[in-house]
């Protein structure tokens, strides 16, 4: 079943367009990596879906209903998700209570704290620690699972491995395959096409705001994605 589907959207900073008729699909379940360089329009995209940019044209469906103008705080309840760049979780509660703040009017779905921590063992070892005492890999990992406690049918993450130490982005991807094994469905953000391609089922390839290569992972050569990334 298709689950989110982006048609045609234009976007607008005031006069600055930054998507260009820009469609989208996602199937329930399936994980798509956006891909693309700095200002291809890839935060834009997730914005849009999130409600937190409204396009100018085209629409933005979710299932089923047209949720192109609904406010981000109404498409929360439907179970869309944001983990944005920047994490952002609160730093005088310890881990634990940062996902209990994230399991509040939860929706029913596989996610429990429990859940959580076994996805993400690296939470798990420090439940009890304070938010500001953890590192920016500890948060993202806190960020991802306070998402993942509301029981989105979607998790959108923007650019998890952002400014992290190698040894910690590679155990937030290791936890990656974990959130679709549960059947929940993951839009990704990403400029490492490495990273990408590791997880995901599609990959979609952005640049200057338009969709310049689309495929499978597997269906993808190096030298097809590199020239769509720069755009050579
Ligand atoms: P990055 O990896 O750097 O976050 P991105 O692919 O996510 O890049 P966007 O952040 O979506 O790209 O930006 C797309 C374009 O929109 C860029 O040209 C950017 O400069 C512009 N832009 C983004 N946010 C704003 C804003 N608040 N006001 C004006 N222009 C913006």
């Amino acid at each position: 079943m298709t689950l989110l589907q982006v048609d045609a959207i234009d976007v607008h900073y005031g006069d600055f367009q930054a998507l260009y008729a820009l469609s989208l699909s996602l199937e329930e379940g399936e994980t798509l990596a956006v891909i693309g360089a700095n200002g291809a329009g890839k935060s834009t995209l997730m914005k849009a879906v999130a409600g937190l940019m409204i396009p100018t044209n085209g629409s933005v469906t979710f299932e089923g209903s047209d949720i192109t103008k609904l406010p981000a705080h109404k498409r929360v309840p439907l179970g869309i998700a944001l983990t944005p760049e920047g994490r952002r979780i609160f730093p005088s509660l310890t881990v634990e209570e940062n996902l209990l703040v994230g399991g509040y009017a939860r929706r029913k779905g596989p996610w429990s704290l429990e859940k959580v921590y076994e996805a993400f063992p690296l939470v798990a070892d420090r439940k009890d620690r304070l938010g500001f005492n953890l590192s920016g890999g500890e948060q993202q990992a806190v960020a991802i699972g306070r998402a993942l406690m509301s029981n989105p049918r979607v998790i959108m993450l923007d650019e998890v491995s952002l400014g992290l130490a190698p040894v910690v982005v590679q155990d937030i991807y290791a936890a990656l395959p974990r959130i679709a094994a549960q059947g929940t469905t993951v839009l990704l953000v990403e400029q490492d096409v490495n990273h990408a391609l590791g997880i995901a089922d599609r990959v979609q390839c952005l640049l200057e705001g338009r969709t310049v290569l689309e495929g499978t992972a597997t269906s993808l050569t190096r030298d097809q994605i590199a020239s769509a990334y720069f755009g050579i």
